[in-house]
C-alpha cells in the first residue's frame, strides 16, 4: 500500500498556514456546515461510527470518550476541550508538523469538536520547546478570530467558542492528560488518580475531553467525507490513516501517512528502505515507550492497533525508529532508560526508584562493568521473579509502565544475547566503544 495524503495533504506547502490559502482549499466550510446545519449529537455519532481512535498513544475510541461528556453544560459547570499538543515522545514529530504547516486543519477540527461537545472554551496545550510552532498557531488563531470562526456567535450562529493557546514548560510528564491539566491550572504537572476520569472531573474540576492533534485533525475529514469513506480505509477495528514519524537507519526519514493495516515493511520501503548496504535489525514502531521488535517479527507485522499488539508492541505515538545491523541494542536501551529516569516526575516509588535503578544497571553493563546477576536484576525491577508486576502496572501512571516495557518486552525479550555478550566480554557485540551512548 502506498503513502496516502489526507491529514498531510497540504503540509509541504509553506503557504498553507495562511487562512486565505487554506480557505481557497475548502477549509472552514466543514466547520461552517457542522455549526449551521448539523446537531451536536449526530456529529458524536459520526465519530463513533467512523471508529476513530486516539492517535496519541492509548488508541481509545474517540466517539465513546466524547459520549461521556454532558449534553447540557451550564455556565456554572462548563465543559472543556483540550488539544494535547505536548508531543514529547522520543522519535515522534508528526503533531509538530501538522501544527506548524497546517494549523487551520487543527483549528477547524477543534471547532467542529467543540460544537459537538458543547464546549465554550478550548485549549491547545503545546510543548514549550515548540517556539516557532506556537507562533504559527497564535497567528492562525488570530486569523480565525478575525474571520469570525472563533469567539462570539461563530459563522453567525448562536454558538460561541474560544480557543486559548497555552505553552507548557517542557516536561514530558505533562503529555499525560491529568498532569497536563494540573499544569494548565498553574500547578506542577503531576498525574492525578483515575477515576474520576476527565469527562467527569477534569480541568478546574469540570467535564473535560482531551484529544491529540492528529485525532482532532481527523474529525474535520470524517465530517467532510462521511463515515463510509473513512471506514473504507484501514481495518475493521483500526480505521483511517496514521502518520508515522520514521527515523533512524532509513534512506529518507520523515513523516509518512499510511492506511491502517499497511505491512510494517512497506513503511520502511516508503521511507527509502534501510540504509544502503545494511540489514534491518529491529524497529520501535510507536515511540520509545513501545517495545522494539526484531526483523523476523517486523516481517509479520501490520501497522494497526491489533496488528502491532499481536506482535507484542503498539502503535503508540507513531514514532517509528529503524535500527540496522550496526546498532548496539543494549546502548539503545541505555538511552531509553536514561530518558525515563530524567523524566519521571517522582510522585510514586516504583517509577521514581525503578527508572533510576534500570538506568544504573544498564549503564554499568555498557561501561563494561556488568555482572552476571544484572539480567535478573533488570527483569526483577520490571516484573518480579514470580511474574508479578513491579514497575509495570504498579506505577501510578503510564510513565512507569512505559519505562519498563522497552527493556523487559523489547530489549531483553528479543536481544538478551546482546546483554549477555556485553557482560561476558565487556564490550559491544557490534564493536561500538564502551561507555558511549547510542543516539535515537
Ligand atoms: Fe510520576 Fe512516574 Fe509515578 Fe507517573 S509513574 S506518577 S511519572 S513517578
Amino acid at each position: 500500500m502506498p503513502e496516502v495524503k489526507i491529514i498531510r495533504k497540504w503540509v509541504e506547502d509553506p503557504q498553507q498556514a495562511k487562512i486565505d490559502v487554506a480557505m481557497s482549499r475548502g477549509y472552514y466550510a466543514d466547520a461552517r456546515r457542522a455549526v449551521l446545519e448539523m446537531q451536536p449529537d449526530p456529529i458524536i455519532e459520526m465519530i463513533r461510527s467512523a471508529g476513530l481512535r486516539g492517535r496519541g498513544g492509548a488508541g481509545a475510541p474517540c466517539g465513546m470518550k466524547w459520549g461521556f461528556m454532558p449534553k447540557a453544560p451550564t455556565a456554572e459547570r462548563p465543559s472543556y476541550l483540550i488539544c494535547n499538543a505536548d508531543e514529547s515522545e522520543p522519535g515522534t514529530y508528526n503533531n509538530h508538523e501538522l501544527m506548524q504547516f497546517d494549523p487551520h486543519q487543527l483549528i477547524e477540527g477543534m471547532i467542529i469538536s467543540a460544537y459537538a461537545l458543547r464546549v465554550r472554551t478550548m485549549f491547545i496545550y503545546i510543548r514549550g520547546e515548540m517556539v516557532l510552532t506556537a507562533k504559527v498557531l497564535a497567528d492562525a488563531l488570530a486569523e480565525a478570530y478575525a474571520k469570525g470562526f472563533l469567539g462570539e456567535n461563530i459563522f453567525g450562529s448562536d454558538f460561541s467558542t474560544d480557543l486559548i493557546l497555552h505553552r507548557g514548560a517542557g516536561a514530558y510528564i505533562c503529555g499525560e492528560e491529568t498532569a497536563l491539566m494540573d499544569s494548565l491550572e498553574g500547578r506542577r504537572g503531576h498525574p492525578r488518580s483515575k477515576p474520576p476520569f476527565p469527562a467527569v472531573q477534569g480541568l478546574y474540576g469540570m467535564p473535560t475531553t482531551i484529544n491529540n492533534v492528529e485525532t482532532l485533525c481527523n474529525v474535520k475529514h470524517i465530517v467532510a467525507h462521511g463515515v463510509e469513506w473513512y471506514r473504507a480505509m484501514g481495518t475493521e477495528k483500526s480505521t483511517g490513516t496514521k502518520i508515522f514519524s520514521v527515523s533512524g537507519h532509513v534512506n529518507k526519514p520523515g513523516n509518512y501517512e499510511v492506511v491502517m493495516g499497511t505491512p510494517l515493511m512497506e513503511l520502511i520501503e516508503i521511507a527509502g528502505g534501510v540504509r544502503t548496504g545494511h540489514q534491518l535489525k529491529a524497529v520501535i514502531p510507536g515511540g520509545s515507550s513501545m517495545p522494539m521488535i526484531p526483523k523476523d517479527v517486523c516481517e509479520q507485522a501490520t501497522l494497526d492497533f491489533e496488528g502491532l499488539q499481536k506482535c507484542g508492541t503498539a502503535v503508540g505515538s507513531g514514532g517509528f525508529m529503524v535500527f540496522d545491523d550496526t546498532t548496539d541494542i543494549v546502548q539503545v536501551c541505555e538511552v531509553i532508560a536514561r530518558f525515563y529516569k530524567n523524566e519521571s516526575c517522582g510522585k510514586c516509588v516504583p517509577c521514581r526508584i525503578g527508572t533510576d535503578f534500570l538506568h544504573k544497571i544498564i549503564q554499568r553493563i555498557t561501561r563494561g562493568q556488568g555482572r552476571r546477576e544484572d539480567i535478573a536484576l533488570l527483569k526483577g525491577t520490571c516484573i518480579n521473579l514470580a511474574g508479578e508486576k513491579m514497575m509495570d502496572s504498579r506505577s501510578f501512571c503510564a510513565l512507569g509502565d512505559a519505562a519498563a516495557w522497552p527493556i523487559i518486552w523489547g530489549g531483553l525479550k528479543h536481544f538478551q544475547n546482546e546483554f549477555d555478550y556485553w557482560i561476558e566480554n565487556r564490550q559491544s557485540p557490534v564493536g561500538l566503544p564502551a561507555g558511549q551512548s547510542a543516539t535515537l
